[in-house]
């Protein structure tokens, strides 16, 4: 049996109902176990004691206007939690976790890996990068690691996609800090649709010549727009539709930037026609 950490899964529930952070929470409580979760029957009632006294404790300090809301909220984030333990622990392929909120180049903060390196990762010999990578597993019989980005949403990744056209970045770029900081070998990056939305489905791409080269080519193409003056708006068709910043750019954005000389735009365009 796990050692379970109460606290942090208060902290999530102070921050906000949102699935995302209960994932945060729970996986800071894995990680922070005196050893791996082996089945995830014997964690499940600790687990959903756990979500209960949380709620009820915040249900008296944020005092939610309609009980019968709350109350649902609490019970969708108790359902997606009892779910991705079940496809997690165990792993099958043996994976375990072992940093949560591993920070690189960031200020201390409580709420990330106590681990954490406050020297920003070199990548690609010269891009300086700091960032936060969700989770990060180790395969104790190989020595080598995972890097995991967590998404709340749908999972509309295809078979071959590595970057995305640019738009998804952390799963090789973060292993390609990791190795850097931790000087430790990163066998592969993923995105972990971690709940009843996403299936609980896993994109896992390998960290290898031809990915790596892909996520330096990204940089190398910001990197030169910013040199250039040309790191501009130009959103692609329909992605401000789900922007959560469309009240400030306003509704016609993307009718407006097509107007730019498409010579500015080349390297963008380039970009967003890798996988
Ligand atoms: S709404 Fe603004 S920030 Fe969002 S994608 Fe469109 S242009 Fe970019």
């Amino acid at each position: 049996m796990c050692r379970v950490t109460f606290p942090c899964l208060t902290r999530a529930m102070s921050r906000s109902s949102s699935t995302s952070r209960v994932m945060w929470a729970v996986s800071l409580w894995m990680t922070s176990a005196t050893k791996p979760i082996r089945s995830a029957a014997s964690v499940r009632e600790t687990l959903s004691a756990t979500v209960r006294d949380v709620a009820d404790a915040y249900r008296d300090e944020l005092a939610p206007a309609v009980a019968r809301v709350w109350d649902d909220e609490v019970r969708v984030l108790e359902r997606d939690l009892l779910r991705w333990l079940d496809h997690i622990s165990p792993d099958p392929n043996g994976w375990e976790p072992w940093r949560f909120e591993f920070a690189f180049g960031l200020p201390d903060d409580r709420e990330r890996d106590p681990r954490s390196v406050s020297q920003p990762a070199r990548v690609g010999g010269r891009f300086l990068l700091r960032g936060s990578v969700d989770l990060v597993e180790r395969h104790p019989p190989t020595g080598r690691l995972r890097v995991t980005d967590h998404k709340t949403g749908k999972d509309r990744s295809t078979r071959d996609q590595v970057i995305n056209g640019g738009t998804v970045l952390q799963p090789v770029l973060y292993a390609e800090a990791l190795e850097n900081v931790l000087d430790q070998p990163v066998q592969s990056g993923r995105l972990f649709f971690c709940t009843s939305a996403g299936g609980y489905s896993s994109h896992e791409i390998p960290i290898v010549d031809r990915t790596r080269a892909l996520g330096i080519e990204a940089l190398t193409i910001v990197d030169r727009a910013i040199e250039l003056g040309r790191l501009m708006a130009a959103p692609a068709r329909d992605v401000c539709t789900w922007c959560d910043f469309r009240p400030v750019c306003g509704p016609s954005e993307f009718k407006r930037t097509r107007r730019k000389h498409p010579a500015l735009l080349e390297d963008l365009q380039e970009l967003r026609s890798r996988p």
